[in-house]
């Protein structure tokens, strides 16, 4: 008899298991988990955009309203083959506990379009962004539902997200809706700091943790899966904090170099050639390999779900560090505590980008420009507070920094639904 397929991953599930674990530590009233167990709005749109070829090709694309009971609905848009209604509506809900952990006004949001954006020209990628957006039309907006980068995205989509919004909106108004996207380039109305932001943050929250452990950063090492808009930063920072990157890899394979990789070079060369393949200064290795590789530091900046219970086994590491949004199984998140490797989860450690995002927002409302120095200081305030409620939450429950994390987030959602009751 044939074996059957593997079951494929059930990333939503993952994200409402969490939820109901986090809900039953806070006693959350079961009328509000009820509510956040499904996402408020799943838009599902097809659009067709001509390629360069003169074919005529029609995608399909996805934004999800998880909650906007704080604010807007906020989160990334993804382009990558595999984005699904699934993953989406998974990352859609880990927006609103990040809000919430992070004290922003937001609610949660995801969007995607399933298609390679490497397989496609710039110009025909800016046409899928412009074809994407027009047919969200008025979906989303600056008090609405405001889109920012994520997976196979960027400052120059956002650009292009940002000048469609603004000239579908009426000649008057036209001004007044920079803010309908944040991570967009300086010049057009983005701010500093935010690109390197969800590094920046990352960072900061492995400097919370080694002060709390006593462990000096001066002279440690790293592996990083994922070298792309969070990795590279990351990699980069910690670098000047003498943190010494020696192994990497993304979706063209995996690298060593025992002696540390210089990260702005190799960022340089990824910028330029879309992947670390054939960098000259590191000894290609499997992905098996890559896992097994002794560091201190584990810090998975690619996908969900790429630590499961093997990987798990197989890391040689203090702490993971979760760049990515849902990086550990459950499987492997399990086999990690069991053998006293720390988890910086997710909805935490990868908070700086949304942070930055809502000081760009609140920029562009404001027609400010904030110096790199104000962004900077105040994202650290905001990391260094929330790391402190996750990790007096979970001490205080005798639960896991990711149960804790949702718990911080789900208590202020909560507080909420108390003091609005619900309509009518
Ligand atoms: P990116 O597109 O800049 O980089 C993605 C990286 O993952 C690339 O290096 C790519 O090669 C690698 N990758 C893709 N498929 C892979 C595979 N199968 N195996 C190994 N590596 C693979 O994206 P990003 O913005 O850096 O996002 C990375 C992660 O961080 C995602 O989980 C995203 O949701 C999360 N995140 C991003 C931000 C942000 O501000 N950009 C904020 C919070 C969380």
């Amino acid at each position: 008899m044939k074996a059957l397929p593997p079951l494929k991953y059930d990333f939503f599930g993952v994200v409402q298991g969490y939820l109901d674990a986090a809900a039953s530590v806070i006693k959350l009233p079961d009328y509000v988990r009820v509510i956040l167990s499904q996402p408020k709005n799943e838009l599902i749109v097809h659009f067709p955009v001509r390629m360069d070829s003169g074919e005529i090709r029609l995608f399909k694309g996805y934004r999800i309203q998880h909650s906007n009971v704080l604010g807007p609905y906020k989160g990334g848009i993804r382009y990558h083959e595999h984005v699904g209604l699934d993953d989406v509506k998974a990352l859609a809900a880990m927006m609103t506990w990040k809000c919430a952990l992070m004290n922003l006004p937001y609610g949660g949001g995801k969007g995607g379009v399933k298609f390679d954006p490497r397989g496609v020209s710039r110009a025909e990628l800016q046409r899928i962004t412009r074809r994407f957006f027009h047919a969200l039309g008025d979906n989303i907006g600056p008090d609405i539902d405001i889109p920012a980068p994520d997976v196979g995205t960027n400052a120059q989509t956002m650009a292009w997200a940002m000048d469609t919004y603004m000239n579908m909106s009426g000649g008057k108004g036209r001004q007044a809706v920079r803010g309908v996207v944040t991570g967009k380039p300086v010049a057009s109305g983005g701010t500093l700091g935010r690109e390197k932001a969800t590094g920046q943050g990352l960072v900061h929250c492995i400097t919370y943790w080694a002060e709390e452990k006593g462990f000096n950063l001066e002279g440690s090492t790293m592996t990083v899966q994922g070298f792309g808009n969070v990795g590279s930063h990351a990699s980069v920072i910690l670098a000047k904090m003498g943190v010494s990157t020696i192994a990497i890899g993304d979706h063209s394979g995996y690298l060593h170099n025992p002696e540390g990789f210089n990260p702005h070079k190799l960022q340089e060369y990824v910028k330029k050639t879309g992947a670390i393949a054939g960098y000259p200064a590191g000894k290609p290795i499997s992905r098996e390999e890559f896992f097994k590789i002794k560091a201190d530091i584990f810090a998975p900046c690619a996908l969900e779900n790429q630590v499961g219970a093997d990987e798990a086994k197989a890391l040689q590491c203090r702490v993971v560090a979760e760049g990515a949004n849902g990086p550990c199984s459950p499987e492997g998140e399990k086999v990690l505590l069991e053998r006293g490797i720390d988890i910086l989860p997710d909805v935490l450690a990868n908070a700086g980008g949304v942070t930055v995002s809502y000081f760009e927002w609140v920029q562009n409302k404001r027609s400010e420009s904030w110096t790199l120095e104000e962004v900077d200081e105040r994202l650290e305030r905001a990391m260094r507070r929330a790391y402190r409620e996750v990790v007096d939450m979970a001490r205080q429950k005798g639960v896991p920094l990711r149960v804790a994390a949702y718990a911080v987030a789900l208590q202020r959602i909560a507080q909420v639904y108390t003091e609005r009751e619900i309509f009518p």
